[in-house]
């Protein structure tokens, strides 16, 4: 399979005092989200999104809430985890998607801020990363913030992956070999090759 979806969601509950990070800003704001960690609805909505993807658990396996290691924590941390884990399964991003719904501030005017906060993050590109918010109308939720998001992720072709498929056409082709020189010995007919599924030439 090369490629696979992720989805992810996340709410905090608005708190006042408390900074407002969201997509990895701090955001100047009255109230800020509660949370065990730094509370970013974002980031821990794309982190279960990515997890997701390759079904690695999620967000809350990983960091219990609990544990007073991640007590005010940057989610960024559990971001770059997320990454590792989606690197470890051989994929990498193709493209993320996230829908904020809260009622303030305004996310409009700090999108392409956060879209690139997000993506250099991810260590993709911002065109990679789209960051939508709508107000939570009808669901009388205006003390909450909530994010939805879905990553998609493609198999990588790792170079230390690509020297290996390598290695194994090598073998195959010394181990035909044998083959050829035995059968020529014995019947003095060279056996027919068998083409090999690609070339090694073909993989850049
Ligand atoms: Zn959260």
């Amino acid at each position: 399979m090369d490629t696979r979806i992720g989805f992810g969601f996340d709410s905090h509950a608005f708190e006042a005092g408390a900074p407002l990070r969201i997509g990895g800003l701090t955001i100047n704001h009255p109230k800020g989200l509660a949370g065990h960690s730094d509370g970013d609805v974002l980031l821990h909505a794309v982190t279960d999104a990515l997890l997701g993807a390759v079904a690695a658990g999620d967000i809350g396996s990983f960091f219990p809430p609990g544990d007073p290691r991640w007590k005010d924590a940057d989610s960024a941390i559990f971001l770059k985890l997320a990454l590792e884990e989606l690197q470890h399964a051989g994929y990498r991003i193709a493209n993320v998607d996230t829908t904020l719904i809260l009622a303030a501030p305004k996310i409009a005017p700090i999108a392409g801020e956060m879209r690139a906060r997000v993506a250099d993050l991810l260590g993709v590109e911002i065109d990679q990363v789209s960051i939508k918010a709508k107000t939570p109308e009808g669901l009388g939720l205006d003390h909450v913030a909530q994010c939805h998001a879905v990553a998609l992720v493609e198999r990588a072709a790792e170079p230390d992956e690509l020297k290996s498929i390598s290695a194994v056409i090598e073998t195959q082709r010394q181990l035909e070999d044998v083959v050829e020189d035995l059968l020529t010995s014995v019947h003095g007919v060279p056996k027919k090759r068998v083409a090999p599924v690609y070339d090694t030439e073909d993989i850049t």
